[in-house]
This record gives C-alpha cells, structure tokens and sequence, in this order.
C-alpha cells in the first residue's frame, strides 16, 4: 500500500517535472526552406502576433556547418524554438552551438532560452545590452503572456546575450565563414546582418523591405542608407529578411528600399530649403512610382512626414 502510494507521488512529481521543461506545443505549420548549400530559414506568416498565428510572423535561420549549427534568430516564443529545434533535428543531429540575435525586438529573441538550454552561446551587437532590461521590454512581455499564452507564459525569461559584439565581426565556424556586420542604429539601435560566405546567403534581420513601402517610422534614413549600401557590398545571391519570403534578387530588393529612402530624403528635403509647408509639398509629390505597393496608404504620408521632420533637424544642424 505504501508502495503504491509512493508510486503514485513520484508519478505526478516525474510528470511534473517533464511537464516543466516542456514548452506548449504549436500548431502552425513550419517547414524549413533552402536557400544554400548549408543555409535555411523558416518563414513566419504575415501580419502582426496574435493567437491566430501563435506568434508565428518572423523569420529564423540556420546554417549547418561540417560539425555543429548556427541559428539566426530565435523567433517570438519557446514553443516556436522548440519546433524550429525539432525542425532542425529531422535534418541534422549536430550540436547547435551558436545563436546570433539581430536585434532585440519580442518576435526575433524570445525564444533564446530554448536554444540556452541546449547549450548554444549567443551573440548580439552591444548596443542591445540593456534591452532585455529596459521597462519598455517587461511591459511588452506582460503584454504578449496575455496575447500569446500559452506560448509565453510565466517560464518565458528575457535573456541577453552571451557575448556582445563592438561591431563587424568575421568569424569561421566548421568550415563555413560569416561576416557579421552591424548596420544600426536603423530599424533599432543594435540591428546586425549575416553573411554565409560560402552560400552568398544574407540575412538581413528587419532592415530590409520587400514588394511593400518600407516603415520608416522615427528612423535615422541618412544612416539607414549607409548600411543598405554596406549590404549591397556583400553581393549576396540570396537574401532572408526578418519577415516575408526570401529574396533571389537581393540588389533590386536593396536596391528599392535604398532608392524609396532617397526619394523621401530628397524631395522632402528640397521641400524644407524651400520653406514649402509639409502638405503642400506632399500634395506636389509625384508618389505614382509608390502609389500601387501594399502599405502605401498607411506608411507613406507618415514616412514623408517624419522625413520632413528629419531634413528640418538636419538643415538646422548645418
Ligand atoms: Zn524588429
């Protein structure tokens, strides 16, 4: 009898126990794609998170190099690293020892844990150390435990990096070499690129658009067009964004968000030396190379205003 009660104890503690080192499972499907030799990604679905796509609405990627794997990001949950690990798994059994983060947004690393309890060490641009413990991240963290529970709940931790990065850094990791190159402030303070020298594979985290008008939001255009022009330097072949489906004409892609940049800068900015009301210089705006692509009703009036904005500053700053 009392053995079995024992019995009983120690299988609800077992249970227990597994139970806490799992992570609720996702239904959404994820498929790894190739786009090199050694190089995949898993494309997250469009649109913002929320408990239809289970978080599931940005890109990862991984490379698997002669003795272990690299994975670039970590996408918006532990329960998504833990299918992009089992992803992994069907391909290759090598230890994945390396994790960069390309900047420190919700969607992009929270699921690092899973890829710590592995074992992995992480990297990021050091200009994300911080981030994990600003406010703005625990508020967003309350908030996506209510919108993605189960799948951030109260295990999901914010973790920072292992090692911070002071900027480009080439490194060779089982025979494969990568250039990581930081291209911030842009999207966000710490935004980093990585090259897959031997695939011409890039992945570029948020700084690249595609087929859409890019959101400028309140960023640095002027920087944010050096380190396009940084990427297109690197020649890839092929380019996996932080969202949407990979590029095999990664320069066109640059290419655009470079040019739409510039347009802004430069008509916006001829508005401003002008003294000519920001309305008015937008009503006078030929915008028909821009009009028909998604999100233009919603992101072009803002991009040329902040833009405005932005050439006012700079002009004043002269
Ligand atoms: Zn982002």
């Amino acid at each position: 009898m009392m053995l079995a009660k024992l019995f009983v104890v120690m299988c609800v503690f077992w249970s227990g126990w597994v139970q806490a080192a799992e992570y609720a499972a996702v239904s959404v499907p994820m498929v790894p794609i190739k786009v090199g030799k050694h190089s995949y990604y898993v494309q997250g679905m469009a649109g913002a998170a929320s408990s239809e796509n289970q978080g599931y609405m940005s890109n990862a990627g991984f490379v698997v190099t002669k003795d272990s794997v690299l994975v670039f990001d970590t996408l918006g949950t532990p329960s998504l690293a833990a299918e992009l690990v089992k992803q992994i798994r069907k391909i290759t059994p090598l230890p994945i020892k390396r994790v960069i983060i390309s900047h420190f947004h919700a969607d992009h690393y929270y699921g690092l844990q899973v890829f710590k309890e592995l074992g992995a060490e992480s990297w990021a641009h050091k200009n994300g150390q911080g981030a994990v413990d600003s406010d703005a991240a625990a508020e967003r963290l309350a908030q996506r435990r209510e919108t993605l529970f189960p799948w951030v709940d109260e295990n999901t931790r914010l973790l920072p990096a292992d090692k911070w990065l002071d900027g480009d850094t080439d490194f060779e990791m089982g025979g494969l070499h990568f250039q990581l190159r930081f291209v911030g402030p842009a999207h966000s303070a710490e935004d980093m690129a990585m090259l897959v020298k031997e695939d011409g594979v890039l992945y570029t985290g948020d700084l690249v658009f595609r087929g859409r008008v890019p959101f400028v939001g309140d960023a640095d255009s002027k920087a944010w067009l050096a380190d396009l022009q940084k990427l297109v330097a690197l020649k890839p072949r092929v380019m996996v964004a932080g969202h949407g489906a990979a590029s095999v004409k990664p320069q066109a892609d640059l290419k655009f968000t470079r040019d739409y940049l510039t347009f802004l800068r430069k008509t916006m900015g001829q508005a401003v030396a002008d003294l000519v009301p920001f309305d008015e210089a937008y009503a006078h705006t030929d915008w028909s190379k821009y009009a028909k692509l998604p999100a233009f009703e919603q992101a072009n009036r803002p991009n040329a205003y902040n833009t405005y904005l932005l050439m006012e500053k700079e002009s004043l700053a002269q």
